[in-house]
């Protein structure tokens, strides 16, 4: 972990070697995974906020947005960079498969997001392990919760999360990952706080029912995110987001980042209680 004041410069480095290069790891971008944490740190109840203030402010950090982005810029730093590296698969799940149903063999030794969420939740909730250990853990609960609802990273198609769909987006060559990590929540032009108002002024939001036979919320949430990337019309025929595309799916990326924040906020509420 790094201090807000040094972070920074790291973000933007990071933010433009994700423009370049895209690898299906970076998810939601800056902006989305802000979002999710700033939602759901309003939505904690005072014992869960007590204690994620406590583990954030070992690094002098206050809000659940300052660690939200860590987890994608763990390659970037030559101290970090191995547990960038162990950790690189458990940003996604590949389905490679349009029924996107979840099973064990979609998450080889574990290394899905689905399983990330599962195993960073356990260490977090866990007061034998270290502050160092539980903020770190912290920090992957933010941001996996973020990715498994963004709906390319648990994606229907072979294609790298969207990574190999060439699109035209504003007049340049973009992909379809990219457009929605951060391209399409970009068209709003506002600053993280200001569209986390913006989607928390919506009022409370209806989460999808559970899937009895599941019974694994995180497969859930993964398998909502691969049934909306087949939904029609998300994959646009002509390889052009225009301003149809952006008016139909930006309020789904929305509705997703507000199904995040929630459900991260009653994950940590649960956890840390
Ligand atoms: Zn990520």
């Amino acid at each position: 972990m790094r201090s807000t004041r040094f972070r920074g410069a790291v973000v933007a480095a990071s933010f433009a070697l994700s423009l370049a290069a895209a690898p299906a790891a970076f998810a939601w971008g800056q902006v989305g995974h802000r979002i999710v944490a700033n939602l759901a740190q309003r939505q904690l109840d005072p014992k869960a906020l007590a204690e994620v203030k406590r583990l954030l402010a070992t690094e002098n950090d206050t809000d659940l947005a300052d660690i939200a982005t860590w987890p994608d810029e763990l390659r970037d730093n030559p101290d970090t960079k191995e547990l960038g590296k162990a950790t690189a698969k458990l940003h996604y799940v590949d389905f490679n498969d349009p029924t996107c149903v979840y099973s064990p063999p979609k998450c080889p030794d574990g290394q899905c997001v689905v399983e990330g969420i599962r195993k960073y939740v356990a260490i977090l909730g866990d007061r034998s392990k270290s502050d160092t250990e539980r903020r770190e853990a912290l920090s992957f609960v933010v941001h996996f919760i973020g990715d498994v609802h963004q709906p390319l990273h648990a994606g229907y198609r072979d294609d790298k999360g969207g990574n190999d769909f060439q699109v035209q987006f504003q007049g340049k060559g973009s992909n379809l990952h990219k457009v929605w990590d951060s391209g399409m929540l970009y068209t709003r032009n506002l600053q993280f706080q200001a569209y986390a108002d913006l989607l928390a002024a919506q009022g409370a939001v209806t989460l999808p029912k559970p899937i009895p036979p599941l019974d694994n919320p995180y497969a859930q949430w993964a398998e909502e995110s691969c049934k909306i990337s087949k939904a029609p019309g998300f994959y646009p025929d002509k390889h052009e987001i225009d301003d149809a595309y952006v008016a139909v799916e930006r309020p789904v990326a929305e509705e997703r980042l507000r199904e995040a924040g929630k459900r991260l906020a009653d994950v940590l509420n649960k956890t840390l209680d």
